[in-house]
């Protein structure tokens, strides 16, 4: 059975990538809930309702928990997801589904939003964004976790894999989605790419690296880095002011 919390979850692991130490210092920290995070999930919430049961959608919105917004973006990603459905009739279509990498590691696993499944044909993994800044679908390691967990699970039965950012927000220069897509040798060359990463999660536990990822980190207020920088940026301000004074000393 898996468990609830993945230690190398889809949606953290550019940060895993990129900062090994984050995972053994984010071990044990409780999920907090901000209000964009808190946005997010109802916005998915609503997506996954328009697919799948629209009384959940409903529901919450006569409890005013969701907004207008959220359910015309909603609407315009199923209505791509359903349309690209309609014209690969021999397709299976996946919703919220449980993907798993344990063929890679047990602790490797995440839920996808959307994927469509047209055997020995092309695999479309669609990713929902609800926010404004674009996530660009390219050598992105949420959807890469996925493709790989979908080709894993059917026998790697797909001549290629487009992997799709849905983000009504924020649509390419021709008012399109944006997709990156790749061959299924292109995409199993990543394995041993995931697998480095883990590896170095496992054995590099202090070792921090700063970059945009901190944003989603949930140990950003216990990070030893975090803690050095902020005590640099305010020694540099102390410095700048000090020399400012000495400045306006020597003029006066
Ligand atoms: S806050 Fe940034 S540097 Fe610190 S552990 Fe998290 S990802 Fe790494």
């Amino acid at each position: 059975m898996m468990k609830k919390h993945s230690r190398f979850s889809a949606s953290g692991f550019e940060r895993i990538v990129k900062c090994p130490g984050s995972v053994s210092l984010s071990e044990g920290l409780p999920d907090k809930e901000s209000a964009a995070s808190r946005e997010g999930t109802l916005a998915h919430e609503v997506l996954e309702g328009i697919l799948k049961d629209p009384s959940i959608v409903l529901l919450k919105r006569n409890k005013g928990e969701i907004t207008d917004e959220m359910v015309e973006y909603g609407r315009q990603a199923a209505n791509h997801i359903l349309k690209l459905r309609g014209v690969l009739p021999n397709s299976d279509l996946m919703i919220e589904s449980k993907v798993s990498l344990s063929f890679i590691h047990p602790e490797a696993f995440g839920t996808l939003d959307a994927a469509i499944v047209d055997y020995f044909g092309t695999l479309h993994i669609l990713d929902y964004k609800f926010g404004k800044s674009f996530v660009s679908p390219y050598e992105n390691w949420q959807f890469l976790f996925y493709a790989l967990g979908v080709a894993h699970q059917h026998q790697w039965n797909f001549s290629k894999v487009r992997m799709w950012t849905l983000q009504p927000r924020v649509t390419g220069f021709d008012g399109n989605y944006t997709f990156w897509e790749i061959s299924i040798d292109e995409l199993k060359s990543y394995i041993p790419k995931f697998e480095r990463a883990i590896r170095r999660a496992e054995t590099l536990t202090t070792t921090y690296v700063e970059g945009d990822h901190c944003f989603f980190c949930k140990a950003r207020n216990v990070c030893p880095l975090k803690a050095e920088t902020k005590l640099l940026d305010a020694k540099k301000a102390f410095d700048k002011k000090l020399s400012t004074m000495e400045i306006e000393e020597n003029f006066y």
